[in-house]
């Protein structure tokens, strides 16, 4: 549950690239992008998540990774990236992976929401779906494709695919049963968001989506509020249809 002190007091930031060991390669090049994840925040272990992301894109695609975790443990940052008006400029896709639902200024929220609505893609996880929870504007809600504001319990969730024909889930299996992880409650998904797959409630036997796609203004993004648990994070199915969806919503 809680990130190592060490981690959580670095900031850091590196470059990581991909090595493609697909057998594919030798007839089709591999695509290759550049892919910035912003990480940190509470609750959750972000040095594992981000091994474990950055290893399951591999096989898949030449990515040149540039990680960016700043803001501590807690749940109240603004950090240093966002002052940088042009902090998304050069990547194909943004990864979302932060933790930080009580941060609520919506001119910091509008300069990050800004570079989306320009163009740049983005794949969000998990608690990002949690992350500016406590301002009263909508821009962030519409840019992930849902309003979610708490979670279930920890449980196995049985997964079902609703779009089986999208290159994100189509290799999933038709029944998935989640590690230990969180169910959102998806209080809206907006107008251009689709869901993909969906889960259960077991407190008020609802199905909410747990996979979805969005569309905000020119972006795709791909979504998905599992990612809680270590385990989670070292479930291949959760990796694959996570690494796809890093390389649809960059467009490759
Ligand atoms: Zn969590």
């Amino acid at each position: 549950m809680f990130q190592s002190i060490r981690l959580a007091l670095v900031t850091s930031s590196l470059v990581l690239t991909g090595i493609c060991s697909s057998s594919a390669a030798e007839t089709k090049p591999a695509p290759s992008f550049r892919a910035l994840l912003i990480t940190g925040g509470c609750c959750h272990n972000y040095a594992l998540q981000t091994r474990a992301l950055t290893n399951a894109v591999a096989p898949l695609a030449r990515v040149e990774w540039t990680i960016v975790n700043e803001g501590g443990s807690g749940t109240r940052a603004q950090i240093p990236l966002y002052s940088n008006t042009n902090w998304a400029k050069g990547y194909d896709v943004v990864v979302h992976n932060e933790c930080f639902a009580d941060t609520k200024d919506p001119a910091y929220i509008r300069s990050i929401t800004a570079a989306h609505k320009a163009g740049t893609p983005a794949v969000v996880i998990h608690c990002a779906m949690h992350t500016y929870r406590a301002t009263d504007i909508d821009d962030w809600r519409e840019f992930l494709g849902v309003t979610s504001r708490r979670h279930d319990h920890l449980s196995n969730y049985r997964v079902k695919v609703t779009d089986a024909s999208h290159p994100v889930v189509k290799d999933m299996p038709p029944e998935w049963v989640t590690p230990k992880d969180e169910l959102y409650v998806i209080e809206k998904l907006w107008p251009n968001a689709k869901a993909l797959a969906t889960s259960k409630s077991e407190a008020d036997g609802r199905d909410y989506a747990v996979i979805w796609t969005n569309q905000y203004g020119p972006s795709r993004v791909l979504g998905t509020t599992f990612g809680h648990s270590d385990e989670t994070f070292r479930d291949p199915v959760f990796l694959g249809y996570l690494a796809r969806g890093v390389l649809w919503a960059a467009g490759r």
